[in-house]
C-alpha cells in the first residue's frame, strides 16, 4: 500500500509480552529473548506495538528457537498489516452492511482519523473479503502448516467497531498467527460463538493445546461448551482493562471537572504579554505548568491521568502558596 507522505508519529503504544513462558511444544519455560517493534493504524490512533519475543531453547525442541509472540498481538493486526483488524472490520461493514461506496468508507475513515487513499481502501476490502473466505476444510496450504506444528492455540475476539453494529468474530492460531475462521455477527449469543469454535476444532487437523480470550461471558462459556477440558487463559490485558473500568470511568469523570477548575490559562497570559519583570516571569510559568499538566495523559488502565491531573494542579498550588509566603503575591 503506497504512501505519498511518510506518517506521523504514533500517538499510542502498547506493550505486548506473551502471557504463555512455557513452550507450548515441550513445556520447558521459554527465554525472552528480544523485542518487536511495529506500528499499526486502528481507530484508536496510530498505534506503535513493543513486541516481547519469547524462544524456547531446549535442543530437540520441535520448537527450538522459533519466536513465540504475544498472543494478544493478532487482535490488533494480522500479520504484516498496516492497519488494525478494527479498521478492517468497520471497511467490511461499510460496504456490506451499510452499502457505501469506496470513496465514502475513504471519507468515513479519514472523518475518523485514519488517513487511507481510495487504492488502500480497496485493499482493506481485500484484505476483509480474504479473512471471511478462509475455509480450513478445503485450505490445504493452511492444513499442512498446521499438522506440521503439531497442535494450535486459539485465539477468539469479537471486533466491534462501533456499539450496537455488527461483531466480526476471529478465531486465530496463536502459534502461526493464521487466521481459522472469522464471521460476521449481529449479536453475540454464546451458542453461535461454541458453533463457530465447534466448526473450527472439527476442522483442525491436530489438537487444541490452548485457547486465550478476554473474559466476555459468552466467550468462557463457548469455549468451556465446544473444547471441554482445554486449558483457557485470559488475555491479562483484557482481563486487567475490565477490572480497571469502574475506577477508569470515575477517574475520567473527575478529570473533565478539575479542568473546568483550570481553565482561563489564556487570559492570564494574555494580560503579561510583553512584560518581562520577575512578577510576570513567575505567572508565564506556572500558566506553562498548568497547560503541561492539562495535556499530560496517563495510560490506562496503570495509570489514572484524573489523579495524575490532581496531583499536578496540587503541586502547582502548593507552590504558588509557598511563594505568597516568602512575600509575593498571589496572581489573581
Ligand atoms: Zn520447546
Amino acid at each position: 500500500m503506497a504512501r505519498t507522505a511518510p506518517r506521523p508519529d504514533p500517538t499510542i503504544t502498547r506493550d505486548l509480552s506473551p502471557q504463555r513462558a512455557n513452550c507450548p511444544h515441550c513445556g520447558t519455560r521459554m527465554r525472552a529473548d528480544y523485542a518487536n517493534r511495529r506500528t499499526v493504524a486502528t481507530l484508536a490512533g496510530l498505534t506503535r506495538l513493543r513486541l516481547l519475543i519469547r524462544r524456547c531453547h531446549h535442543a530437540g525442541c520441535a520448537a527450538y528457537k522459533k519466536p513465540y509472540r504475544p498472543e494478544a498481538e493478532g487482535r490488533v493486526a494480522l500479520p504484516h498489516h498496516e492497519f488494525g483488524l478494527d479498521v478492517i472490520a468497520l471497511v467490511g461493514r461499510l460496504r456490506y452492511a451499510e452499502h457505501r461506496s469506496v470513496p465514502e468508507i475513504r471519507t468515513h475513515l479519514t472523518g475518523r482519523g485514519v488517513s487511507v487513499s481510495e487504492r488502500t481502501v480497496t485493499n482493506l476490502l481485500d484484505r476483509y473479503d480474504e479473512l471471511l473466505a478462509v475455509a480450513l476444510t478445503d485450505d490445504r496450504r493452511l492444513k499442512t502448516l498446521l499438522a506440521g506444528q503439531g497442535r494450535v492455540i486459539l485465539a477468539i475476539d469479537g471486533l466491534q467497531p462501533d456499539v450496537g453494529h455488527e461483531v466480526l468474530w476471529v478465531i486465530r492460531d496463536v502459534l502461526s498467527g493464521e487466521v481459522l475462521l472469522a464471521k460476521s455477527l449481529l449479536s453475540a449469543r454464546r451458542a453461535d460463538l461454541a458453533e463457530l469454535l465447534g466448526a473450527v476444532r472439527d476442522a483442525l487437523p491436530v489438537p487444541v493445546a490452548g485457547v486465550v480470550s478476554d473474559g466476555q461471558h459468552p466467550i468462557r462459556w463457548a469455549v468451556a461448551r465446544a473444547l471441554p477440558g482445554v486449558p483457557y487463559q485470559l488475555c491479562q490485558f483484557h482481563y486487567l482493562r475490565e477490572a480497571a473500568r469502574p475506577i477508569y470511568e470515575a477517574d475520567r469523570h473527575a478529570k473533565k471537572l478539575l479542568k473546568k477548575k483550570a481553565r482561563g490559562v489564556r487570559p492570564i497570559e494574555r494580560a503579561i504579554e510583553g512584560r518581562s519583570d520577575p512578577a510576570a516571569e513567575a505567572v508565564r510559568g506556572y500558566c506553562g505548568a498548568v497547560r503541561s499538566a492539562l495535556t499530560d495523559d496517563g495510560r490506562p488502565p496503570l495509570a489514572a491521568s484524573g489523579l495524575k491531573l490532581h496531583d499536578r494542579l496540587t503541586a502547582i498550588s502548593g507552590s504558588i502558596g509557598r511563594a505568597e509566603a516568602k512575600g509575593g503575591s498571589r496572581p489573581s
